[in-house]
């Protein structure tokens, strides 16, 4: 780790991907913070344009910064979607100084966006590690998981739903084959007393025949007949 005197506001520190710049006093919105600095490399060299790193840092179509240097602080400040602070780029002077663009206070690490280009070809692959889209992500899972669960809690109302229609089904069911059972033993009963009915008023249309004396005769004459012939 480089050292850093101690009048500097930041110093470096361990980040969430790997190493980054924190502030050690408060800063002011509007503060310069540190020089971007290092090499400048011009794009109409074929050994300059060769060069590539991820501390590139360019200032038009010509002039190229090389960042890599160890000596260049301001190659420690990680990029973030909602930065405190900016690349302050004057092409015309080909420096670049990094501003504070927020009150900072002592602790807080400092970053800036490093633009579009640089976010699509080595941040959107990895996924951006910066409080915002890490807020980002971690509303996004908060949801997803809410989500889960107001489908399972559907799906289990679903069920429960279900379970209850075929019980209900499975009891009426039930009531139905009881209530034709009895059904059947009432009509049973109905025509039972319905035959009494009938055989009894036939018995009463045919008694008088029987009362006339002729059935009496008639149930007689076997029994004389039979004991005749024994
Ligand atoms: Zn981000």
């Amino acid at each position: 780790m480089p050292a850093i005197s101690s009048n500097k506001p930041y110093r470096v520190g361990r980040s969430r991907t790997g190493l980054g710049l924190f502030a050690t006093k408060p800063i002011k919105k509007g503060a310069k913070i540190v020089r971007y600095f290092g090499p400048l490399l011009d794009s109409r060299k074929k050994k300059d344009d060769a060069i590539e790193n991820k501390y590139l840092f360019e200032l038009n179509n010509r002039w190229t910064i090389d960042g890599s240097v160890r000596k260049n602080i301001a190659r420690y400040i990680n990029h973030a979607c909602k930065p405190n602070a900016e690349s302050d780029v004057s092409p015309r002077k080909r420096k670049v100084v990094i501003r504070a663009i927020k009150n900072i206070e002592p602790g807080e690490e400092i970053n800036y966006d490093y633009g579009t280009d640089y976010f699509k070809a080595y941040l959107k692959p990895i996924g951006c590690k910066c409080d915002a889209c890490e807020k980002k992500r971690k509303k996004k899972r908060a949801e997803a998981r809410a989500e889960r669960l107001r489908l399972k809690a559907k799906a289990e109302r679903k069920a429960l739903k279900k379970a209850e229609k075929e019980a209900a089904k499975a009891e009426q069911k039930l009531a139905r084959k009881a209530s034709k059972q009895e059904l059947n033993g009432n009509a049973k009963h109905a025509n039972g007393k319905l035959m009494n009915g009938h055989t009894g008023k036939a018995a009463a249309a045919k008694l008088p025949s029987a009362k006339s004396g002729i059935f009496a005769k008639a149930r007689g004459r076997p029994v004389q007949e039979s004991q005749a012939s024994a």
